[in-house]
């Protein structure tokens, strides 16, 4: 079946989210597992993974559909040596707070070269850090969100996910999230069904649909290939609701955290209801 939800808050302590999940009839959830606007925040206590975890079974989620999303300051592609030390420090942390929340997954943004390096270099430096954070982790995979491409952003282009997977040593371990919106104003058409279906067989030729591990489901403000990253509510925007039809009926989506990252937290309930309509 289908796994939708959205990300929710983890205000008042992570154990909080499979709460703020259930309530709006989420059947997956992605949460922040600390302040993302923080570089560092106190560890996780006893009591809050306790809770976390009972709070999965009397709510009904299973660990598979829950997609922490990792802080947005880090950068593990970053030019400058210190950056890049405090983000896969930082990144590490992340890790560690799902092998304690027993998630198997992280979910983040690649990384930027910030013009200052060589995008094949900032990639290379992308993997590495995953290289890392794998050896330094147990049970958690490192699963890399395609981004819009805004600015100096590293992974709007399938051949960057591939890149980056293909250095990373622990393969078992690695997956990508495709955020729709994201990849409809990366340039990969989800509007026509002909576009559709040439991107996801464009996804499975170059990295491997074996990957795909979650996707965000997001309408977009901007248009097809302008690279400007601004969501939009389900079927209000540029893509549209017959592409989010064919995600819902699409075999290869089954059991994968889908999640919406869309500006109106307010209608998630109405969304995720409209998307389970959508099955046919
Ligand atoms: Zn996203
Ligand atoms: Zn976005």
């Amino acid at each position: 079946m289908k796994r939708v939800g959205a990300h929710v808050s983890a205000s008042g302590g992570v154990e909080m989210a499979p709460v703020n999940a259930f309530e709006i009839g989420a059947k997956a959830f992605a949460l922040f597992t600390k302040n993302q606007r923080q570089w560092k925040s106190p560890p996780l206590t006893k009591k809050s993974i306790e809770i976390f975890k009972s709070n999965l079974i009397k709510y009904g989620f299973s660990p598979n559909h829950i997609l922490p999303h990792d802080s947005y300051l880090i950068n593990l592609g970053h030019p400058e040596e210190e950056g890049l030390a405090k983000s896969r420090d930082a990144f590490e942390d992340e890790m560690k707070r799902c092998e304690l929340l027993d998630i198997p997954q992280l979910n983040f943004h690649p990384g930027s070269h910030l013009g200052k390096i060589d995008p094949e270099k900032s990639l290379l430096r992308i993997a590495e850090s995953i290289n890392i954070a794998l050896d330094k982790t147990k049970g958690v995979t490192a699963v890399i969100e395609n981004t819009a491409g805004q600015g100096t952003n590293l992974g709007y282009k399938f051949e960057h996910l591939a890149f980056i997977i293909h250095h990373v040593e622990d393969k078992s371990r690695v997956g990508v999230c495709l955020d729709t919106c994201h990849s409809f104003v990366a340039g990969y058409d989800l509007k026509s069904k002909k576009g559709y279906e040439n991107t996801f067989n464009e996804f499975d030729r170059i990295v491997g649909i074996q990957y795909l591990k979650a996707l965000h489901l997001n309408d977009a403000k901007k248009e097809l290939g302008s690279k400007v990253d601004r969501h939009e509510s389900i079927g209000k925007g540029t893509i549209g609701l017959d592409t989010f039809i064919w995600i819902m009926n699409d075999p290869r989506f089954d059991e994968l955290p889908m999640i919406l990252e869309t500006p109106n937290e307010e209608i998630w309930a109405e969304e995720i209801k409209l998307l389970y309509s959508l099955v046919e």
